[in-house]
């Protein structure tokens, strides 16, 4: 069976996934650390993104940006004006809501009770209020469905504002206007502005593509699900410059892309839908969620926009620096060069949090298996993370089946002649079982036993993470035995 977000949590403090940021002062609201096993399964993440990205791709370069920008690049982007979610405050509780958030649980409920009609009602009322700005509308929409808080259960509301997303901070010694920039909400405008340096260094043709990895900073309203909302998370984001005309194409290409890289990460295609986006972002032209089913329904988990030249021209326009690129590409129709123009763009951008998320809510399960024969047959369960081996945080765990004899030096000597290839770890310590149940714990793929035969043939007894089963090879075969199951 699957876990429940709740299971997920406790997993994930208690393996070494995930810790709640300062906790020993009662934790920072929606700041958390990753821990031993979580960094690792995240640089895994982050690795093979980086790969599907720039290794796989001639045409698609990568910039690491710095999380400081001049001001004037979220005045060009609209964030300064725009990036705003609508919040509510409940009288009582004296608690902060997303005015959209609560309608939208409102929605699910509806849903749930089977009222699939009247949740798509009032999701669409509430699209077109929010899309027309008619913030007085939204507060009373959440009066006419009467809508409690949820914390008192009064319908005590004040007015709905909008409230800006962006941290801001000061730079240098004096305090004024002047000094204030703010931490980066998202990594895209980083790429946006280094567009004309990248294609320059690189030698880059349109179309081409920039990634980056990055922390972004959102002071959101509601924070709750884990990881899935945070107030500092990190963006794998990819800006693809297309002439024209063609983004259409590209965004198909990309959404496509983008769908099966999930899928071959193992999240399985029932679980992942396309959910197409009604009310626009002030910058898209078409925009597109891919979801994954989490244990508290579909969410998304990577936004596919076609942004046309919006940025690159807001930035044009605010640094009076050109952003034009010259396509020597002969167009058929003229049978002239397409020439100057500002390109379009479509991007793909995932959250490295909400991945890792997703990743370890599907690899989490608990099963009922059999061990042992006859009179000592007994059933129990056991819990383990199916992770793919290309993101478990150790790929082997190499176990002398005695602290004697020997055994322990000849795991040692497997271990370092292993371990320039793939993360290993050596225990000696407890029962054989044990060991194999804390290395499920963990999602290890494989478990190599060293026992005396061992000594005499340079074979180990290697175990297989899900299917419990057991394989005796020869030491050196280990290396390519490995590599391949982790190679993706
Ligand atoms: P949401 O609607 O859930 O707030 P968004 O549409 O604002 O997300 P984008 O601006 O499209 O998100 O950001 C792209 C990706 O960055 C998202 O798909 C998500 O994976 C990630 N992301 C955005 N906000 C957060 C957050 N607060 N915490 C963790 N990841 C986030």
């Amino acid at each position: 069976t699957e876990g429940t977000l709740a299971d997920i949590v406790s997993h994930a403090k208690e393996y070494g996934f995930v810790f709640p940021s300062s906790e020993i002062y009662d934790g920072l609201a929606a700041v958390y650390d990753y821990g031993p096993n979580g960094v690792e399964l995240k640089n895994n993440l982050k690795q093979l993104w980086w790969k599907a990205m720039t290794q796989l791709n001639q045409n698609v370069v990568g910039i690491d940006a710095a999380i400081f920008m001049h001001p004037l690049t979220w005045k060009a982007s609209g964030h300064v004006d725009g990036f705003s979610d609508p919040m509510i405050d409940n009288l009582d509780s004296k608690k902060r809501y997303r005015a959209d958030v609560l309608l939208e649980d409102k929605a699910a409920e509806y849903e749930k009770n089977g009222e699939i009609a009247r949740a798509e009602t009032l999701l669409a009322e509430m699209g077109r209020l929010l899309t027309a700005e008619d913030l007085a509308g939204v507060k009373q929409l959440i009066i006419d469905e009467q809508i409690l808080c949820p914390v008192s259960k009064t319908g005590n509301w004040t007015d709905v504002r909008q409230f800006n997303l962006m941290f801001s901070t000061q730079v240098g010694a004096v305090a004024d206007d002047s000094s204030k920039i703010y931490l980066r909400p998202e990594t895209a405008q980083g790429i946006f502005v280094n567009f004309l340096n990248v294609q320059k260094s690189a030698r880059q043709k349109v179309p081409f593509g920039i990634a980056q990895i990055g922390k972004a900073f959102r002071n959101e309203i509601v924070a709750r699900q884990f990881i899935f909302r945070m107030r500092e998370f990190e963006q794998m984001e990819m800006q693809f410059f297309v002439r024209p005309g063609t983004e259409g194409e590209w965004y198909n290409v990309w959404k496509e892309t983008r769908r099966r890289w999930h899928e071959a990460l193992g999240l399985p295609a029932d679980k992942l839908r396309f959910h197409d986006h009604d009310k626009l972002a002030h910058y898209a032209k078409a925009a597109v969620d891919i979801e994954f089913e989490f244990p508290f329904g579909f969410k998304e988990i990577e936004g596919i926009h076609s942004r046309s030249d919006f940025d690159l021209t807001q930035h044009q326009t605010l640094s009076r620096k050109k952003q034009n690129y010259f396509d020597n590409d002969v167009n058929p129709e003229t049978g002239k060069p397409y020439g100057n123009y500002v390109p379009y763009v479509v991007e793909t951008s995932v959250g490295a949090d909400r991945l890792f998320l997703a990743t370890l809510c599907q690899a989490f399960q608990e099963e009922t298996i059999v061990e042992g024969e006859g009179e000592e047959q007994k059933t129990k369960t056991r819990k383990l993370l199916r992770l793919h081996p290309a993101v478990a945080p150790v790929k082997a765990a190499i176990f002398p089946l005695v602290k004697k004899d020997g055994l322990p030096e000849k795991a040692n000597e497997i271990y370092n002649s292993l371990r320039h290839d793939f993360r290993l770890v050596v225990e000696e310590k407890d029962s054989i079982g044990t060991r194999y149940t804390r290395q499920d714990l963990i999602g290890t793929p494989f478990c190599i036993a060293v026992d005396h035969q061992t000594l005499e043939d340079n074979t180990v007894t290697v175990r297989h993470r899900d299917s419990r089963e057991q394989t005796r090879m020869a030491i050196a075969d280990l290396r390519s035995y490995i590599g391949e199951a982790v190679s993706f």
